[in-house]
């Protein structure tokens, strides 16, 4: 088995790669993301029901710490989701009426993520973007051909 780059990540950052870190986020990497911790925990118990509920939060701990995955709050049930940063970031319309969240990929942020670096000494590993209003439903408009 190849180790995903986010294994290697994790390798690169000095951590082991234990049997419960590898199946925590290959649960979410097959999940492509987007899974509470209650979602994760299911998951994980599937597959190996001897990873225990403490090491899969401290492995989400972790990985959040690294900036593999974040935490957020989409689904409005006040339960955090984590999202994958696949590439160091992870963007997101979100309805405010209905809840849909649309994904999309071109942020357009990496000038600002330069000069933010240039002025704050701070080096950015990623980041997770979310805009929020009404989608052409709720808004009783018709969608953008
Ligand atoms: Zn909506
Ligand atoms: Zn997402
Ligand atoms: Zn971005």
């Amino acid at each position: 088995m190849t180790d995903s780059p986010r294994l290697q990540r994790l390798r690169e950052a000095g951590f082991k790669i234990t049997h419960a870190r590898q199946t925590v986020l290959s649960v979410l990497e097959e999940a492509g993301g987007h899974m509470t911790s209650a979602q994760v925990l299911d998951a994980v118990s599937a597959v190996d029901s001897g990873i225990g509920r403490a090491s899969v939060f401290r492995t989400l701990d972790m990985l959040s710490r690294l900036s593999l995955i974040r935490p957020t709050f989409v689904d409005g049930s006040g339960a955090p989701v984590f999202v994958l940063l696949p590439d160091g970031h992870h963007h997101h319309i979100v309805c405010t009426g209905c809840g849909t969240v649309t994904e999309f990929d071109d942020c357009g942020l990496s000038h600002l993520t330069e000069k933010l670096e240039a002025t704050t000494g701070v080096q950015i590993v990623g980041h997770l973007l979310e805009f929020y209003g009404l989608c052409p439903l709720c808004r009783g408009a018709a969608a953008p051909a």
